[in-house]
């Protein structure tokens, strides 16, 4: 492991002020992702610098009546919390759905998001790619591709050795539920606060694989806001994965329904597994707005949605069963969830 210095502020605007400092600096907090990739070399800062009990740890009620999530607060203790459970189930069976208990009593509200990609050349310093190491190729084209992106792709694949090349897909459960939530991200930054929407803070790969968000160097995310749900709304989530636990989506739903009148809805679907960034279906949700939720009418929406899908093919048979998959996981999710609002 490359050496580093480790520091531990007394303040928030401490951290922010010496990361911002130091262009080789991270923030860390419950350290699940980031010593990992401290050990494997595919973060080599020279600053490490420990929020962890810096940001609150407090999941408070907002005056709309929404929630705020403190940056520090675990995984575990917004699973468990009992307005996330029955205002926000989505949001706990996300989390709930990722890692084990032991992490997920270490993780954070403010790390999960941001929690970096599992594609195994990213993990595999020995490798070309293109977001570890930009303009280095994309050792994923004609790899494997079986947990890899089949929406928003970058235009220059297949070219493995064009600098855009990149089909890594985010992997956190918890994102994909704030997605659909239309969560808010706190941000404290050198220039001061702002906040985000969160289905504006990660990003495509672009001209930059190596960028998972918006974020600017030295930004701290303080605390996720939830908006309330309209009242009798339904949400949930759905997780398809190799193995019932321990294990990464190969694709994701999280849902919000919500029944305007007799025949009508409004749904919210974002999608995990499937992208560099979380996906927010909205092709589908429009082909889905107030008419009735049939599993014919779903079926259209997801195929509007992923009329411009690109699977990707792979030594191990490739990524083009998450179409399908995708389609019956969103079916089978509407479902559970037009059948709890009767
Ligand atoms: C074996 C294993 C299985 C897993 N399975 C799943 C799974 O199925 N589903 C799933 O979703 N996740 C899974 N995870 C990932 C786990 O959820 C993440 O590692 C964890 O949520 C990251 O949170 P953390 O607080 O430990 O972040 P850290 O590791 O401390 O940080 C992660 C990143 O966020 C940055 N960061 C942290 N806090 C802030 C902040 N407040 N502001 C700005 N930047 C910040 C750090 O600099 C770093 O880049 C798994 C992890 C392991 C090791």
């Amino acid at each position: 492991m490359k050496p580093f210095a480790y520091a531990r502020p007394g303040s928030v605007a401490e951290a922010v002020r010496d990361v911002a400092a130091e262009p080789a600096a991270v923030f860390l907090a419950g350290g699940t992702n980031l010593v990992d990739h401290l050990k494997l070399g595919v973060a080599r800062p020279d600053l490490v610098v420990d929020v962890r009990t810096l940001t609150s740890r407090e999941i408070s009620d907002l005056p709309d009546g929404g929630l705020r999530l403190g940056a520090a607060s675990t995984n575990s203790e917004v699973a468990a919390d009992r307005r996330v459970r029955e205002r926000y189930p989505v949001l706990a069976e996300a989390l709930l759905a990722g890692a084990t208990g032991q992490l997920r009593n270490t993780a954070t509200t403010g790390g999960n998001p941001l929690q970096r990609t599992r594609c195994v050349y990213f993990q595999d310093v020995t490798t070309a790619c293109n977001k570890r190491d930009p303009g280095s190729g994309c050792s994923a084209v004609g790899g494997y591709t079986r947990h890899h992106a089949v929406l928003g792709v970058p235009a220059a694949l297949p070219d493995p050795t064009a600098p855009e090349t990149c089909t890594a897909t985010h992997p956190s459960d918890m994102a994909v539920a704030l997605a659909a939530l239309d969560a808010q991200v706190q941000v404290l930054g050198p220039a001061g606060e702002r906040t985000i929407p969160f289905a504006d803070l990660h990003r495509l790969p672009g001209d930059d694989p190596s960028r998972d968000t918006v974020l600017e160097h030295g930004e701290l995310i303080t605390a996720l806001d939830l908006p309330p749900l309209p009242a009798g709304a339904r949400s949930a989530y759905r997780k398809v994965r190799d193995r019932a636990s321990y294990a990464f989506a190969l694709v994701s739903v999280a849902a919000v329904v919500t029944a305007d009148g007799p025949g009508s809805s409004t749904v919210r679907i974002a999608l995990g597994g499937v992208a560099h960034k979380p996906w927010r279906a909205t092709r589908a949700e429009q082909v889905l707005r107030g008419g009735p939720l049939t599993e014919d009418a779903v079926r259209a929406a997801m195929a509007a949605e992923l009329a411009a899908a690109q699977p990707q093919p792979g030594i191990d048979g490739g990524n083009g069963f998450k179409i399908p998959l995708l389609t019956r996981t969103v079916v089978a999710t509407l479902r559970e969830l037009v059948e709890a609002t009767r």
